[in-house]
């Protein structure tokens, strides 16, 4: 892995996707285990998390059930602090145990609007699963239940997550190189 391009940015190495995936079949297991007999939901919230859910989502060994939504909140490397939902919850989660799968949480703008809406359909438990925070980024207080990296206040891109569309078939997960 080397320094490379996304539109005008140079990214430098930051995750491998070895270190990725052994994480992610870490969170599997505990998931595995706190959920069994539960037939859990899991909410995976589109775009940036369609890598980390079907990856993670293969190494469950229990029942369990996907769905997706849309939320988006970015444009380019920066919150635009604006939550848009542009597609929404089609299932039915009163008495669920709900887990929600989020690529990355920043400010935590997006899920502190989300999970208000969640809890008011009354799900039996919710729980957020992400593949990185970012605590020094906090502005919204929300609950990180389960979590595969904490990262510094720096953008990244790769597995999943974009810079204005791009990036997201890139194995890893790259950081804007400082000038
Ligand atoms: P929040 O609402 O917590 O500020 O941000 C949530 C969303 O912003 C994430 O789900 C993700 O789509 C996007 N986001 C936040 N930080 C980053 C980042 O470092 N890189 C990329 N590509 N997207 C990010
Ligand atoms: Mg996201
Ligand atoms: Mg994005």
């Amino acid at each position: 892995m080397s320094v490379i391009n996304v539109h005008d940015k140079s990214f430098v190495p930051y995750l491998s996707e070895e270190t990725i995936l052994g994480k992610i079949r870490e969170l599997a297991a505990a998931l595995s285990n706190d959920y069994a007999g539960k037939r859990p939901l899991f909410i995976a919230v589109l775009n940036g998390s369609f890598m980390f859910a079907s990856d993670l989502f293969k190494e469950l060994h229990i029942d369990a059930e996907i769905c997706f939504i849309k939320l988006a909140s970015y444009k380019g490397t920066k919150s635009t602090g604006h939550v848009i939902t542009a597609i929404g919850l089609d299932t039915d989660i009163t008495d669920r145990h709900i887990v929600i799968l989020e690529d990355i949480i920043d400010t935590g703008k997006t899920m502190s609007e989300f999970l208000p809406q969640l809890r008011n359909q009354h799900p039996a438990s919710l729980k957020t699963a992400v593949l990185l925070h970012k605590p020094d980024a906090t502005a919204y207080e929300v609950p990180v239940d389960y979590c595969c990296f904490s990262i510094p206040n720096k953008f990244v891109v790769g597995y999943g997550l974009d810079y204005d569309g791009l990036g997201r078939n890139i194995r890893e997960i790259y950081q804007l190189k400082e000038d």
